[in-house]
Order: C-alpha cells, then sequence, then structure tokens
C-alpha cells in the first residue's frame, strides 16, 4: 500500500509493554495510518516495535510542538508510564497548543488488598524519608531516582534496575541487575536471601512489576508505595483495546 503524508500521522509515546502492544494492534487494525514510536532513550536495550522509530526528548513544549508540526501528527496516543509525567504533561499541552488530539492509556493502580502493609506517600523524596532506621530496604527503582535515597546512611539498600546506574552505589547498597521477575515465589527467594524489611515501589500498575507486591504480601512486608503524580485531565483508555476503539472513532468522524 502507498502511504502519503495524507494518511493521518499518529504519534505513540512509548516505554511500556501497552506501547508495545499498542503499536502492532494499531498497524493491524489501522493500516492506511502512519505511526511514529518515540521513546526516551534512557534503557538502551530498546524493543523493535515494528514501526518507524525516534529515540531521545523533543526538547520540552517547543520541541514538541515543532516536531507536531512538521510530521503533521494528527493524534498522539501517550502510552507513557504512569510516572513519566514530564513527559505525559509536555504532550497534553503541547497538544492544546497546536490542536492536536491526545488520548492517555492509563493502566490501572495497584488496589491495596486487605491484608497488605501499605504506606503510601507523594514522591520518591518522602519515600526515602518513610523507610525506619536500620531497614534493609528494597528498591525497585528507575536508574535516576536511587540517589535520593543515598541520603539515608542508616539504612541498607537493594536497588534493582533494568541497567546500572550512571555512578557506582554506596558500600551500604547492592544492585540486582535484571527486569522484574514474574513470579511471587522468585521475589521471595530474592527478598529472603537479602534479609529484606521493606520494599519500596511507585504504584506502576499492570501486571509485569506486580511481583514484588505479592511477595511483601505473602511476607507480610511493608510496602512504601509512591502515588502516581497527577496529571492534567484529558482522553484516557485503561486498556490496549480502549484505545483501539477510541481511535477508531477519532479516525472515523
Ligand atoms: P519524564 O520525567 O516524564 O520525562 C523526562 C523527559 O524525557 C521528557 O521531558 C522528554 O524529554 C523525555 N521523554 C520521556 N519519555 C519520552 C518518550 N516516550 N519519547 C521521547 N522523549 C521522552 O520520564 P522519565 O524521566 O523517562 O521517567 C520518569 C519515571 O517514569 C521514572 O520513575 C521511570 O522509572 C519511569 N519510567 C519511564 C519510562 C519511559 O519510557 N519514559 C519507562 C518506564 C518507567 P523532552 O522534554 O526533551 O521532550
Amino acid at each position: 500500500m502507498d502511504l502519503t503524508a495524507d494518511q493521518p500521522q499518529i504519534l505513540l509515546l512509548a516505554g511500556t509493554v501497552e506501547a508495545r502492544v499498542l503499536a502492532k494492534k494499531i498497524l493491524e487494525r489501522f493500516p492506511t495510518v502512519r505511526l511514529t514510536a518515540s521513546f526516551a532513550g534512557a534503557v538502551k536495550d530498546l524493543p523493535d516495535l515494528g514501526v518507524p522509530t525516534r529515540i531521545g526528548g523533543f526538547g520540552g513544549i517547543e520541541g514538541l510542538c515543532q516536531y507536531l508540526q512538521t510530521e503533521k501528527v494528527s493524534l498522539i496516543i501517550d502510552a507513557t508510564h504512569p510516572f513519566a509525567a514530564q513527559m505525559s504533561r509536555n504532550a497534553f499541552h503541547a497538544a492544546e497548543r497546536e490542536d492536536v488530539a491526545i488520548l492517555r492509556l492509563e493502566r490501572p493502580a495497584w488496589q491495596q488488598a486487605p491484608n497488605d502493609l501499605w504506606h503510601p506517600v507523594a514522591s520518591m523524596d518522602d519515600a526515602a524519608d518513610a523507610i525506619p532506621d536500620g531497614a534493609h530496604a528494597f528498591l525497585a527503582a528507575g536508574r535516576k531516582e536511587i540517589a535520593t535515597f543515598y541520603r539515608r546512611g542508616d539504612i541498607i539498600g537493594t536497588a534493582r534496575m533494568i541497567e546500572p546506574p550512571p555512578a557506582p552505589l554506596p558500600d551500604h547498597w547492592s544492585l540486582v541487575l535484571s527486569r522484574p521477575p514474574q513470579s511471587a515465589e522468585e521475589e521471595v527467594e530474592l527478598f529472603q536471601e537479602k534479609g529484606i524489611t521493606h520494599v519500596v515501589t511507585k504504584n506502576s500498575g499492570g501486571t509485569r512489576a506486580y511481583a514484588k507486591i505479592e511477595a511483601a504480601r505473602q511476607m507480610q512486608l511493608p510496602v512504601i508505595i509512591v502515588d502516581r503524580p497527577e496529571l492534567p485531565s484529558t482522553d484516557t483508555a485503561a486498556t490496549v483495546n480502549d484505545v483501539l476503539d477510541w481511535t477508531d472513532k477519532f479516525l472515523n468522524t
């Protein structure tokens, strides 16, 4: 099929498993759209979404406005991580300024079960304050976030991340370099082996990183859980299928 510049251009802000699924399903369901995926580029080992892909920041709201104009984008699908708030805010404001439609995929947050020992906090900084003296905290965090916890010289930490942090960890921290395991059993094993007393995590939602929540429940460990950042109010969809249905309506009205 010959795709011309008149075809609707969709910008998919990626970085989540949902974005990966969406790229494939959008092409299957709407074969005539031009779809470009965008990654922040924080992780080097990026998946191939099978669509044209750009990597790296746009240069704030201004840069994104420029991109929307140049590429004649008609719809932004924001399928970034729920904590990629800066990107989501920039996308909202740029879309408003350039009169481009925008839909945000918001996977539901994890909910506290009756026997979960959750301690909700508003930020990573508050999470660092909330860890009690002498605890051994397990931290599932981005490479840039871990430094927030170094000021707590009175705790021991184990951090898990996909790629190494920019600087070596202090002596009282150890590093587990891996993606999250899929089973609670593996998490329980890790927590027991390390002697973890507290779990620190963002409320990312979804199934991919949920094993640590289940493991903490099984072991009755307190979870210091960072609430999601507030985002501007716009159209949202909770699932990939809802995004596809919304896009269908958008393209056909
Ligand atoms: P952020 O604070 O929202 O984004 C910072 C900047 O990175 C944005 O302003 C933008 O730069 C660029 N950026 C982010 N996502 C982009 C995308 N999809 N395409 C192009 N540029 C993008 O997000 P973050 O620093 O990446 O992460 C914040 C939190 O989200 C962390 O907790 C991290 O662990 C979590 N997280 C993020 C992602 C992700 O893909 N972004 C994935 C998993 C987890 P410009 O202003 O220059 O455009």
